[in-house]
């Protein structure tokens, strides 16, 4: 019997298991994919939102600011990728001047600090690569960039050292209602617990459904991006809006926190909960809209792409709160600026639960930190001799491209990397030119040997996605050490 069961293991199930790993309780997450952070989660922009473009009408706009503004005491503990380097809304046309404004002023009354309005001169001076047709921008220095991918695993790891019960591979199928418990069924077991949140994501309307519940459901909107070489990197400085629509905040220019240039997102609805395709069309959109903001952007740099589901609600905000079945906590309709505020969300969810009756007593154990994994690429030479001298694996090379030793892979694995791609967010391996063309191969020996496992059972992210299928050479493996 837990105390509070969680259902999603993306950046809001994450955040929450890790505030509550602060006090003496028992929590469980249940997440359906082999690994946390395989949602939306590890598939969006990693901005962490200034806050001025959400409208404090809503419960996205009252939530992101507080969200943001946590981001640095948390990077400090967790150690995860993440950098203030500011962003731009930029006006193309006389149009976008009086709505820069406005954005401006909303963000002054929500607390959004140091905004600040460029013209022509200062905006080609600070950013000499963008268009020289932009009229103006607006500043705001408090907007981030984060490896969302990073945040998550650092925050469930944490939460796990601090007590909290991680099941992967775990999709709710069913949950009873039973007099003062809830039970939730797995397809490996049946766990009860007091308090069941629902952090499911595109999936969240489902499992509201699955306690009859019909009061929202989700309309997920795909957003498609592109990596571009590591050659345009410094090509912008800053992250690069235009203004924002009703629907969307626009097609963006992102400094990745690992020195990349982003382009994207678009936004289109689509029926599909599992569609992650990106589209011709997509692309046209994208590079079409972005070469009029920054000319020396093309297509030809794209080093891979991807797409992300936005988790839509049907009223169009966050719905987080307590339901008519005693103990289901909805925590959907997550949509951007989800990851900005998950921070934020956690705190507010926390409060809930001691409204609903839940005792919070702070545990004198908490460590809220956890150690970042090496990084080898990103040290000087000495330091690399001292770990090489310390470890013989930091002197083998697994991925050319981003300089990943195969130290790192093991480290990967050691901290709960089990598919392919656990591996290439937690350690870089496979996220460089060739996108793991050279790599996967000995990342996916060194997995099966840790988990004495065959190829045939390594899959890229969990499920069905296996990479082979059969084994033609059984020694294969054997042959390449030798
Ligand atoms: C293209 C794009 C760009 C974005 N950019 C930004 C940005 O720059 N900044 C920002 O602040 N926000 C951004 N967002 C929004 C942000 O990514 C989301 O708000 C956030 O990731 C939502 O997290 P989540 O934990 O709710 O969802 P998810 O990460 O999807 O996690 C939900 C989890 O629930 C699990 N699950 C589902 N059903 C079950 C079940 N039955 N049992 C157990 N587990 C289950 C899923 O496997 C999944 O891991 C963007 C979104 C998109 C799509």
């Amino acid at each position: 019997m837990y105390d509070v069961a969680i259902i999603g293991g993306g950046v809001i199930g994450g955040s929450i298991a890790r505030e509550l790993s602060r006090f003496q309780l028992d929590t469980v997450l249940l997440e359906a994919c082999a690994e946390v952070g395989f949602g939306t989660t590890k598939t969006n922009s990693g901005i962490i939102h200034p806050g001025h473009h959400s409208s404090p009408d809503t419960l996205k706009g009252q939530l992101v600011v507080r969200g943001n503004q946590l981001y640095d005491s948390l990077h400090q503990e967790l150690n995860f990728g993440f950098r203030r380097i500011g962003e731009i809304v930029v006006a193309q046309s006389r149009e976008d001047l009086p709505i820069l404004e406005q954005l401006k002023k909303q963000g002054e009354e929500k607390g959004v600090p140091g905004l600040e309005m460029w013209d022509k001169a200062r905006l080609q001076r600070e950013e000499p690569n963008l268009s020289h047709t932009l009229l103006a921008a607006l500043y705001a220095p408090s907007a981030g960039v984060i490896n969302p991918y990073e945040f998550v695993f650092a925050l469930l790891e944490n939460a796990i050292a601090n007590g909290v019960v991680l099941k992967v591979n775990s999709p709710v199928t069913k949950i009873e209602k039973r007099e003062k418990i809830l039970l939730l069924q797995t397809p490996g077991e049946t766990l009860s617990a007091r308090f069941v949140l629902n952090c499911a994501g595109v999936f969240s309307d489902k499992i509201s459904q699955l306690v009859g519940l019909e009061d929202f459901t989700i309309h997920p909107r795909k957003g498609e991006e592109y990596m571009l070489d590591k050659r345009l990197k410094g090509l912008v400085r800053r992250l690069v809006f235009p203004v924002p629509k009703a629907s969307t905040k626009g097609t963006l220019i992102i400094p990745t926190f690992d020195g990349t240039i982003m382009v994207g997102p678009t936004a289109e609805d689509t029926e599909d909960r599992y569609d992650a395709s990106t589209t011709y069309e997509g692309s046209d959109r994208v590079f079409q809209f972005v070469n009029k903001i920054c000319p020396s952007i093309t297509e030809r740099d794209t080093i891979t792409e991807f797409a992300g589901l936005r988790a839509v609600s049907s009223t169009n905000d966050f719905i987080i709160g307590p339901t008519r079945v005693p103990g289901f906590i909805n925590v959907a309709g997550i949509q951007s600026p989800g990851l900005t505020s998950a921070p934020a969300i956690a705190e507010y969810v926390r409060d809930i639960l001691i409204e609903e009756g839940l005792l919070l007593e702070e545990k004198e154990s908490f460590n809220p930190f956890v150690a970042s994994p090496p990084r080898f690429a990103m040290l000087g030479l000495e330091k690399q001799r001292e770990l090489i001298e310390k470890n013989s694996l930091f002197a083998k090379v697994a991925c050319r491209c981003e300089l990943v030793t195969e130290a790192e892979i093991h480290d990967a694995i050691d901290h709960g990397a089990r598919t392919l791609d656990g591996i290439k967010f937690r350690s870089r391996a496979g996220m460089g030119r060739c996108q793991g063309g050279f790599c996967s191969i000995r990342c996916m020996d060194i997995l099966a040997e840790r988990l004495n496992q065959s190829f045939t059972d390594l899959s890229k992210r969990g499920s069905n996605s296996w990479i082979v299928t059969e084994m033609v050479n059984e020694q294969h493996p054997k042959m390449r050490e030798g």
